[in-house]
């Protein structure tokens, strides 16, 4: 084994037979998503530290290396506030997602464009090679403005999925910072939620999977008690219409709703922060945090 893997400590107190048959109940979900792209959102507020960020991607690695075509879309949340800070600009937030004027959207694009430097880098360092992009490259994203009062804040207006398409068929993981133009070539910072839902239903992937800083949704966000562990896309909106999800939690419902609507089969809204969180959801039958689907769906049709 490589010396740079053989320092993980594994602490697991599990027989070799034991791993082994967790192994084995994978091959279900193995083959069944095996060449499907899957679209995973890496949010600002689920990056506590390095050491995380590369276990995380220790896992996309693994995806890679099982014939799944891994996409990552990375949200920047806690580090764009933290420059802004030192520089004098109070970040500000409507309805989660954040307001942006010309000095704000230069401090993100930047950080943006470390963060996803620094995925892919622990991508790579984890045996898959991996290429940061923005939303300008390639003509990957263009942006429209969002109507209403948060300046340079864009939605997703168009995806041109070749580069991706060629990345993955040529074995690297695309990691996207979801900063794009728009028609004229000004600069918008787009949610990475949003972001990462219109590429998945561009890419026409099976799953979109988003890491946060919470277990998934509660119907009640203080009563822990509430978690929800599947709804479909009308339940999710009777969320919002209520109030149940508010700040960062409404852009994600809404593109989960978005992304089942358009065509991926299940959107799920994980905790980043807890061990292989991707990997329970993928290929276990455990699954974790809250699926939203188009339909009532029973969890049994191999897709996780
Ligand atoms: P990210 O960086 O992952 O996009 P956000 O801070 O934008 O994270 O969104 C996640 C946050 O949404 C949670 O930390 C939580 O405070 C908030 N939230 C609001 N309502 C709910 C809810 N009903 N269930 C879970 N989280 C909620
Ligand atoms: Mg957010």
């Amino acid at each position: 084994m490589d010396e740079k893997y053989a320092a993980i400590p594994t602490q697991n107190t599990h027989s070799g037979a034991e791993r082994a048959a967790i192994i084995s109940e994978a091959l279900p979900y193995l083959r069944r998503m095996r060449g499907q792209s899957i679209v995973i959102k890496y949010g600002g507020a689920a990056q506590t530290d390095d050491a995380l960020r590369a276990a995380v991607m220790r896992d996309v690695a693994l995806l890679h290396y099982v014939g799944i075509k891994p996409v990552v879309v990375h949200g920047g949340g806690n580090e764009i506030s933290g420059l802004c800070r030192e520089l004098g600009i109070e970040p500000k937030f409507v309805e989660g997602m954040r307001v942006t004027d010309a000095a704000t959207m230069r401090v993100t694009e930047m950080v943006m464009g470390q963060i996803g430097k620094n995925i892919a880098q622990h991508l790579h360092a984890a045996g898959a090679p991996a290429v940061g992009l923005s939303g300008k490259d390639a003509g990957l994203l263009q942006a429209r403005k969002i109507a209403g009062d948060w300046g340079l804040v864009g939605e997703v207006e168009k995806v041109e999925t070749r580069v991706l398409e060629s990345l993955s068929s040529q074995g690297f993981v695309p990691v996207i910072s979801p900063v794009a133009p728009d028609e004229n070539g000004e600069t918008f910072n787009v949610n990475a939620d949003l972001a990462a839902s219109a590429i998945a239903i561009a890419l026409g992937a099976t799953k979109l999977l988003l890491l946060t800083d919470v277990p998934g949704i509660y119907r009640d966000f203080n009563d822990k008690g509430s978690l929800l562990s599947s709804l479909t896309a009308r339940e999710a909106e009777e969320l919002i219409e209520s109030g149940a999800v508010s700040s960062g939690m409404i852009p994600k419902v809404r593109c989960c709703i978005e992304a089942v609507n358009g065509g991926v089969a299940r959107a799920h809204i994980v905790d980043g922060r807890a061990p292989h969180a991707i990997l329970s959801e993928l290929f276990t039958d455990v699954g974790c945090g809250t699926m939203i689907t188009n339909e009532k769906q029973d969890g049994k049709d191999g897709l996780g």
